[in-house]
């Protein structure tokens, strides 16, 4: 720590620590001596000398409790020690997150995070959290991941802080995630998603609570991106609306033109939605795809979800080679005409799966034979089906057919791959139990 190469004892840092208290204190009745332009830098100065001493504390509760000076001492807890000799830990609880820190990470295998904290490369809100969404996700992670995984949170932390952290933690289940474990957070999501009934204030506004899961977030985005815009006026004045004002309208505007779509088939696509995933994932199903654009670009989807959007004809999944070069681009429009839609609407009528009366104009198009296993866009390999029932036919990996211009569904679990692989029997009767 010493650029000079000759080392200092301990006690004439103590002695340089209590001149350079004083200087700080000191430095509040001269303040006004400091340039204007040098005032950027102290503050750089001051911040370096307050994380390097927040960690050093750290340091030395470890060094404390290792030696056996807490348990020896009156106060008996570590929480209790720091309180006693930290006074400005005492209030709300500080002592109790640096004591917490020093326990949790004595393992040899949390060693970085205890490097970070004591050198001040993060806080201890910051170590905790890293430790706290470690010990998440470590159940979850293929074993040998588990120091890459500890290395990508802690950079994260250190440069994005307690957010950086937690935004981090998909990438990283999808890149280093047991098979099916990003999946599996994907769905549980999915059954997250919800819209609270309106509460309206004194005014009249009425405020929603609406939750989303990244699909949901990505969908939503892509539709009220181009209608959210700011919009300049016949002199070419500035809309002064905010942000939140142009969002909130635009999906009032979505919302109304879906209603004036009525039950007829849609004009044009839905919603343009572009995906980006390796080849080699989307066939293996593992990974994740990225979306692109929108306020929701980067957003990662899981595997198997990422195969069922790619179904739906509004959705662009652009298939990335072993190099990243776009290999295929889908075309916004896979149903080829409109006369196709309405046929799809005419033969199915509403969701087809057994007991669903979700109506036409709510449903998407579903390839039998997943557009990502190379399904064709014709009438015979499409079937309309809810969103909601969407998710359960990719999710359960169930097999439909299309027979005397009805939809009839295989309802056993895996009966989409055993049929494509063809182990079941040509003619195989659907809705009617085990299939292979
Ligand atoms: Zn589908
Ligand atoms: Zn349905």
């Amino acid at each position: 720590m010493n650029s000079t190469g000759s080392l200092r004892d301990a006690a004439s840092c103590r002695d340089a620590i209590a001149a350079g208290t004083s200087a700080v204190r000191e430095l509040l009745g001269v303040l006004w001596q400091v340039q204007g332009g040098e005032l950027g830098a102290l503050l750089t100065e001051l911040d370096d000398l307050a994380a390097v001493a927040g960690g050093a504390r750290v340091a030395v509760v470890a060094e404390a409790e290792t030696r056996g000076e807490i348990s020896s001492s009156q106060e008996g807890s570590t929480a209790g020690w720091v309180a006693a000799n930290a006074p400005s830990l005492a209030a709300g609880n500080g002592a109790g997150q640096v004591a917490r820190l020093v326990r949790e990470s004595a393992r040899p295998d949390l060693a970085p995070v205890r490097d970070a904290a004591t050198t001040g490369q993060v806080n201890v809100p910051v170590a905790l959290t890293v430790l706290t969404e470690h010990a998440r996700l470590r159940p979850r992670l293929r074993d040998e991941a588990a120091p890459t995984v500890l290395r990508g949170l802690l950079d994260m932390g250190i440069a994005d802080g307690t957010r950086g952290v937690r935004s981090v933690r998909p990438a990283l289940l999808a890149a280093y995630g047991a098979d099916g474990e990003f999946q599996d957070d994907a769905d549980a999501a999915e059954r997250l998603v919800s819209l609270s009934r309106p509460s309206s204030d004194e005014l009249g506004a009425l405020t929603y609570q609406l939750v989303l899961d990244p699909v949901g977030a990505a969908v939503l985005e892509a539709a009220i991106g181009p209608l959210s815009a700011p919009v300049r006026g016949p002199g070419g004045e500035r809309d002064r609306r905010s942000v939140q004002v142009r969002r909130g309208q635009a999906l009032v505007e979505v919302c109304r033109r879906a209603t004036s779509a009525g039950d007829r088939p849609p004009a044009g696509v839905k919603t343009t939605l572009i995906l980006t995933m390796g080849l080699d994932d989307l066939a293996a199903r593992t990974g994740a795809a990225t979306v692109l654009g929108s306020a929701q670009g980067g957003a990662l989807i899981a595997p198997e979800t990422v195969r069922r959007l790619a179904c739906d004809a509004t959705v662009i999944p652009a298939v990335l080679g072993g190099t990243g070069e776009l290999l295929d681009l889908g075309r916004a429009t896979r149903l080829a005409t409109a006369g196709q839609l309405t046929a799809l609407w005419w033969r199915d009528g509403g969701c087809s799966f057994p007991g669903c009366t979700t109506p036409a104009h709510w449903c998407d198009a579903h390839h039998l034979v997943h557009w990502a296993d190379g399904g064709a866009s014709d009438l015979a390999n499409l079937a309309l089906l809810c969103g909601r029932h969407h998710s359960v036919v990719h999710r359960d990996r169930l097999a439909g057919a299309v027979a005397g211009g009805t939809i009839s569904w295989d309802l056993v679990p895996g009966s989409y791959d055993r049929h494509l692989a063809g182990t079941s029997p040509p003619g195989v009767r659907f809705d009617s139990g085990p299939a292979a």
